[in-house]
């Protein structure tokens, strides 16, 4: 009776992540996405505890007080800015959890099982906890790449093909090793060593990879993570984490798939841990003088216009200038101005950042327009403003076949009339590469924090 009831509990669940995940797919109905995913892992988490695999429930509450704390302590603390960090860590964690749950089944699992069930056993085992600890080096370099701990810049060994080869050939033999040595109760070192082995592949993959390709990684770690629950599911015969980790690992690969198509990247070069680099140091040096101007022109400026795009980038979302880019969108409508959004897709530090923010900030969703939507349309704008972005705004992408941004679509605003760019310094951006767009003929910096430009705008307005 009560496996039938959380076996019901687990179908509930699943289906509410679904719903959750379709729930999430737009912004109008991404907040009843995540009343789902709660209502989904709430019932997730009653249903264990329910159920007979439970050996002690000291142990459960205690670990769920510690996680519950660490967690909603991490949640309420974090940033806007460092929740991409947060999310590399998260992966980290449930790499760890699926290496470690791995090691204590392996040593724990005891029922009667004939050779061929015991050999598939050992394996899911050991692909659990091979990608397991790919995702927690990968996610932990990744974290560190976020936060600034660790250089942007790709860290490229030279035969760095060859030696990705030769670690995972290393892994698939020490795999067969430990499969063969489990079956009689063996096999530790092997596994131990390719544990070591597969921290290293992560490691150097991600090493690897140069700031602008960052966002593929991230959600490339994100699809690890889900297949990692997915396997130490198989692993525990736990119907509801194969599920939840294959909804994870797939929604994750499909988004990796759509940021490489963004990003102008080959899936399967990513995949091999070919990450497109196209030489590492920004090649396009800045040549020309730079207009600033100050807040009353702008406002001039603005008063004159009557078609305004504005795109956000990462700068935006360090100044929380949100609130008063929305202010001003306000003000500019109700002069009979015609605003819009114009969201790249690697904008800021995680996919969809941008749109978080602005939603926020409740600025109307049929305003914000995706890069697809408004880059043939740029020569109709009489002015565009650039709050704090640089990487996504940089024509070098298209026209400098040897800056490492090479080949990545960006938002083409400098095809406008005007474009004004808010930003503290000429400092460059993610990619660490020079943005000749400053010195346009076309294009005004107003430097400063863009939250306190955009406030002194207003009032000026
Ligand atoms: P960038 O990092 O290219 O540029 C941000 C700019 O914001 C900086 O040049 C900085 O200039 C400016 N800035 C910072 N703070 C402020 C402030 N308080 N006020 C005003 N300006 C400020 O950001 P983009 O959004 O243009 O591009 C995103 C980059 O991040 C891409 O290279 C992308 O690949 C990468 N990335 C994206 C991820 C994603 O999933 N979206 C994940 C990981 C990386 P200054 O210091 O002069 O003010």
């Amino acid at each position: 009776m009560m496996q039938s009831l959380v076996t019901m509990s687990y179908i509930v669940a699943s289906s509410l992540f679904i719903l959750s995940l379709i729930g999430l797919n737009h912004h109008k109905t991404a907040s009843r996405g995540n009343y789902y995913g709660i209502a989904g892992m709430a019932l997730a988490i009653f249903a264990t505890i329910l159920s007979n695999i439970v050996a002690s429930y000291s142990m459960l509450i205690i670990s769920l007080l510690i996680g519950g704390l660490i967690g909603a302590r991490a949640a309420l603390k974090v940033e806007m800015t460092q929740m991409p960090e947060l999310i590399a860590i998260m992966h980290s964690l449930v790499g760890m959890t699926a290496i470690l749950v791995g090691y204590a089944n392996l040593f724990e699992y005891s029922p009667i099982l004939n050779v061929v069930e015991k050999k598939i056993h050992s394996f899911e085992a050991f692909i659990g906890i091979f990608i397991g600890a790919i995702t927690f080096a990968g996610s932990v370099i990744a974290f560190g790449k976020l936060r600034g701990r660790i250089s942007g810049k790709p860290i490229l060994l030279p035969g760095r093909h060859g030696i990705n080869i030769v670690l995972l050939i290393s892994i698939i033999y020490l795999g067969y090793l430990f499969i063969i040595a489990s079956q009689s109760g063996g096999g530790l070192w092997p596994l131990s060593l390719a544990v070591i082995i597969a921290i290293i592949f992560g490691i150097h993959m991600v090493m690897a990879i140069g700031g602008a390709d960052m966002p593929i990684v991230v959600s490339m770690l994100n699809s690890y993570s889900g297949w990692a629950a997915a396997a130490t599911g198989f692993m525990l015969s736990n119907d509801l984490l194969i599920i939840t980790g294959a909804l994870v690992g797939s929604s994750g690969a499909i988004l990796s798939y759509i940021m490489c198509k963004a990003m102008n990247r080959n899936f399967i070069n990513v995949i091999l841990g070919g990450f497109g680099n196209t030489g590492g140091i920004g090649s396009t040096k800045i040549k020309g003088d730079v207009i600033s101007i100050q807040v009353n022109e702008l406002v001039k400026m603005l008063r004159d216009a009557n078609n305004i795009m504005i795109i956000p980038g990462y700068g935006m979302a360090v100044a929380q200038a949100q609130h008063a880019v929305y202010e001003l969108s306000r003000q500019l409508i109700k002069r009979n101005k015609k605003v819009g959004f114009a969201i790249h897709p690697v904008a800021g530090r995680m996919p969809g950042h941008m749109n978080v923010l602005l939603a926020e900030a409740k600025v109307a969703y049929d305003i914000v327009y995706e890069m697809d939507e408004v880059n043939d349309d740029f020569s109709k704008i009489d002015i565009t403003i650039v709050i704090g972005a640089n990487d996504i705004v940089n024509p070098a992408a298209l026209y400098d076949p040897n800056s490492p941004i090479a080949g990545m679509p960006v938002l083409q605003c400098w095809k406008g009339n005007h474009t004004i760019v808010l930003k503290r310094s000429m400092a460059t951006g993610y990619a660490g590469v020079s943005n000749p767009m400053f010195v346009h003929e076309n294009t005004s910096m107003l430097f400063g924090d863009a939250n306190d430009s955009l406030k002194s705008v207003i009032n000026e307005l």
